[in-house]
């Protein structure tokens, strides 16, 4: 699991050495987007066998990049190789506005990994025209363009402009409307030929009941009919992205020459086993093995592991961090994870649904390093893996909070007007520029290293039972339980938190988020679909609605804009106190009905009136609601055959990585 960005525009605080004042956190804006740079403080004071390893893992990082591309819709790869090579041969005006255009349409294809919003998953278009795109594809001597079998160059131009432009092919890559075939309704590539039924008959076919450790089935594999037949095709070695798989393998071989301990090196192995035979068996084994192992200071994730691209969520898209642990930031997570029996003994859900004994909660702070696959550009702030319910419940879960990357946004957003414009009074910015960082990220700890792993479900519930609303209540779930427990006395206790006015900030944020400024990344006439964002709209809806008669957050109108204002914080505590009992209840008991009114009713529906004005408001800023970062490049340092150093450079130039990145890490074909 992963948890987002809260809003990119937060907070504003922090003391920065000289050093990183000089250091350029924004690079450019496009469209909806903006691109940002980390830094990786500390990397130096590393061994050079740990600065080696993380140079390794971060080519197994980047070699997998392509197969994000062709996982998300099946002629993406087609589409980008097709606009790189007319960035690098046209021979017309570079200056027009159609060429701007153009470049920027080439920039959000590299953005989301594909022809989709990487958020909101529709199809986004060009600000060009199609006979635009003729004139490109015809001015652009010396381009190898990828015609398909049969295809001549005519052809070739006429189908690329139907993926391009035409709104009804491939509209959404992942389309959640239960009304409809979750299958056919969506342009993810781990499907051909089968629907919905289909599906779910072949993994119940194969399914083993009563299995308390099952595999993570289909979890590596597009299915596919062919002839009448049902079949899995595997990500592995001699299967499908074998190409880009054994690139991998080769830097991970190489890294287990460097491993810091013996059990990493076996994890190493297993993970290599894993990727030849594509065995779900050894997946979890491997898993087993890394969340088990706490003592390297480097650490990393890579494989298929998130199923957010799947409608039917089982199959993963591929991505990879590495990493490093901050072991003085970590400490604050160390004191959590000590503290989570009592956090779960205490939490006000029934007793039924509490975690008797709470096993291995592993939290970090980690220093990142390099970002891959479905984790680049637009990166998680969290994770917490492995996924598996079954390896969770036995052997625990590790979970990181990314702390150089939410200095990166903080960095990035300094000075630019979004908390004066939308918070309702000066002490709520003079609060959350004193406290918003420190408390944004130990939301994060609470959210990814206690929230999901707390609670049980009672015998016989299944983990699926909330189909379509599993993943925003299980976010609502574990948003709730940081944030009841923000405002508790124990954070000062235990000195996490300074005083009340830190969990107040978040407080703050978190409503005025809710509420209203998350509605940026929302387009006119659309509802909210993804999880966290209904997650947050459900929390922050309900809890309004139900302090609605004592005032809890009042809502305040002044020269023609909305303000929120929470009036009563402890009161707000215990609303929330009670949504998270009963969310644990929804989820324990698996009662989808109550689930989908809980979701239906808070989480999705958007205010007309008060999106349009926070459209207005925040165009007026000229920001963008999602951000996305370049990687540092990390770059040996030899005498002869030997790595004698890794050292890093900062790069400044997106369309430069992204046109690296294409010429060094293309391992796939166009068409698997
Ligand atoms: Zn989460």
């Amino acid at each position: 699991m992963s948890i987002s960005i809260l809003s990119c525009n937060q907070t504003e605080n922090k003391k920065t050495s000289e050093e990183e004042k000089d250091f350029q956190f924004l690079i450019e804006q496009f469209a909806d987007i903006k691109i940002m740079r980390y830094q990786i403080p500390g990397i130096e004071e590393l061994s050079l066998d740990q600065k080696k390893l993380i140079y390794f893992l971060s080519e197994a990082a980047l070699a997998g990049r392509d197969i994000i591309f062709d996982q998300n819709y099946k002629y993406n790869l087609s589409v980008r190789r097709t606009l790189e090579e007319i960035l690098k041969n046209y021979q017309g005006d570079r200056q027009t506005k159609e060429w701007i255009d153009f470049n920027v349409y080439l920039k959000r294809v590299w953005f989301s990994n594909g022809i989709h919003h990487h958020y909101s998953t529709d199809k986004f278009m060009p600000a060009f025209d199609q006979e635009y795109l003729a004139t490109l594809i015809n001015n652009s001597p010396g381009s190898v363009f990828p015609l398909m079998e049969g295809q001549d160059p005519g052809t070739f131009t006429n189908w690329i402009t139907k993926v391009i432009f035409d709104p009804e092919t491939a509209p959404k890559r992942v389309n959640q409307n239960p009304e409809k075939d979750l299958i056919e309704q969506s342009a993810c590539n781990f499907y051909e030929g089968v629907n919905q039924e289909e599906v779910e008959a072949y993994y119940e076919g194969i399914r083993v009941p009563g299995d308390e450790t099952p595999i993570s089935y289909g979890l590596n594999s597009k299915l596919v009919k062919d002839n009448g037949k049902v079949s899995e095709i595997v990500y592995k070695v001699d299967g499908m992205y074998g190409q880009a798989i054994s690139r991998i393998i080769y830097w991970l071989d190489k890294a287990i020459a460097v491993a810091e301990t013996e059990d990493q090196k076996e994890a190493l192995e297993v993970l290599i086993g894993y990727y030849q035979s594509g065995d779900l068996e050894l997946w979890d084994k491997y898993n087993v093995l890394w969340v088990e192992d706490l003592v390297p200071l480097v650490d990393y994730v890579n494989g298929f592991i998130e199923v957010y691209g799947d409608p039917m969520g089982m199959k993963a898209t591929w991505e990879s961090v590495v990493n490093f642990k901050d072991i003085e930031a970590t400490q604050r997570s160390i004191i959590i994870s000590d503290n989570a029996q009592w956090f779960e003994d205490h939490s006000p859900t029934d007793p039924r649904f509490k975690k008797g004994e709470v096993k291995g909660v592993s939290a970090k702070v980690i220093t990142v390093a390099q970002l891959g696959g479905d984790c680049y550009p637009s990166t998680p702030i969290g994770i917490n893996l492995p996924n598996a319910d079954w390896i969770r419940r036995d052997h625990g879960s590790k979970s990181v909070t990314m702390d150089n990357i939410t200095f990166a946004y903080d960095q990035a957003s300094l000075g630019n007007g979004f908390l004066e414009e939308f918070c309702a009074s000066h002490e709520e910015i003079e609060r959350i520029k004193e406290y918003g960082y420190l408390a944004g990220n130990i939301h994060t700890d609470l959210h990814e290293c206690l929230g999901h792993g707390s609670g049980q479900l009672l015998p016989g519930t299944s983990s699926d039972a909330l189909k379509n609303y599993h993943s925003a209540l299980e976010e609502s779930r574990a948003d709730l339980f940081a944030l009841y427990y923000m405002l508790s006395p124990k954070m000062q206790e235990l000195g996490l938190l300074p005083d009340k006015e830190a969990a107040m900030a978040e407080y703050d944020s978190y409503l005025r988020n809710g509420l209203m400024t998350q509605l940026t990344r929302i387009q006119p006439g659309k509802q909210i679909e993804q999880a966290h964002m209904r997650n947050r709209q459900l929390i922050s809806r309900w809890c309004f609605e139900n302090g609605r008669e004592e005032n809890v957050i009042e809502e305040i109108k002044r020269d023609g804009k909305t303000y929120y204002k929470i009036n009563d914080y402890d009161k707000l505590n215990v609303l929330l106190g009670e949504l998270l009992a009963e969310v644990q209840r929804i989820k324990s008991e698996g009662d989808y009905e109550a689930g989908k009114v809980l979701v239906e009713s808070y989480g999705v529906k958007v205010d007309s009136g008060l999106h349009a004005e926070v459209l207005e408001r925040y165009q007026k800023l000229n920001l963008a609601p999602y951000g996305g970062f370049i990687n540092p490049v990390l770059l040996p340092v030899y005498e002869g055959e030997n790595i004698i150093d890794v050292i890093v450079e900062y790069p400044d130039d997106y369309t430069e990585q992204m046109m690296k990145y294409a010429k060094e890490y293309s391992y796939l074909p166009t068409y698997n």
